[in-house]
């Protein structure tokens, strides 16, 4: 979520102020607003291709935490242009950070279904997929309308550093949440009055219940994430 919140800080300020940026604070053509949304497109599209080769280099949660970083400085930087008068903002300066956001975007989106797909059980998956789909959009919901309404009353200045606030505090809350040793199998604790018994099947009965380790995600049996479990056992 924090991450999803960094992605739409950022991603807002190109997909709601880019057309009103290129033609009227800039006076550039109508082509040119296609030309920056390409350059945000080419950024999303290029790190797309090298995120796998990424993610089995570094591990998911490098890459999506470094989109996020990305996205933060590259919103802070579209701050810093706004203190410019206009005819200094340089627009291959302003390519590049579209297409930074771009890049930071598709490194925390590309491995998102990777992520989820890893935290869930399989039958759980398609409410995850829904919950991911409906909480993104809800950032997006909070984003869109602070870069549209925000741009027209206070203007880019202000509106980019709310923004640039999102997307920084939404991937310190990646990076805080987010632990940097995540072992797939983890030992864990069922109550001795579990109900569904074929789960501990095999498994010894101690003081504190059935003590056994495996592949953990939050599902039904287990709904809180372990706390360790050795020295009670
Ligand atoms: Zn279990």
């Amino acid at each position: 979520m924090g991450l999803n919140l960094a992605v739409a800080g950022a991603g807002a300020i190109v997909m709601v102020n880019t057309v009103n940026l290129v033609q009227d604070t800039l006076g550039r053509p109508a082509a040119d607003v296609a030309w920056l949304l390409s350059a945000n497109g080419l950024g999303v599209l290029v790190i797309a291709f090298a995120v796998p080769m990424l993610s089995a280099r570094f591990g998911d949660r490098a890459v999506m935490l470094t989109g996020g970083g990305v996205l933060f400085l590259a919103a802070a930087s579209a701050v810093g242009f706004t203190f410019t008068s206009a005819d200094q903002w340089q627009w291959p300066a302003l390519l590049v950070l579209w297409a930074a956001i771009g890049v930071g975007s598709g490194a925390i989106l590309t491995p998102t279904g990777n992520v989820l797909r890893r935290s869930s059980a399989p039958h759980d998956r398609p409410a995850v997929f829904a919950a991911q789909f409906s909480l993104s959009h809800a950032c997006w919901l909070l984003a869109y309308p602070i870069a549209g309404w925000g741009a027209t009353v206070a203007g880019y200045s202000v509106t980019w550093m709310v923004l640039a606030g999102l997307a920084g505090t939404g991937a310190c809350v990646a990076l805080w949440c987010w632990p940097a040793r995540e072992p797939e199998a983890l030992e864990h604790v069922h109550p001795a009055d579990i109900t569904d018994l074929d789960h501990v099947r095999g498994t010894a009965a101690t003081a504190v219940g059935y003590v056994h380790t495996h592949t953990f995600v939050i599902d039904e049996l287990h709904r809180q994430w372990p706390q360790r479990c050795r020295s009670a056992a």
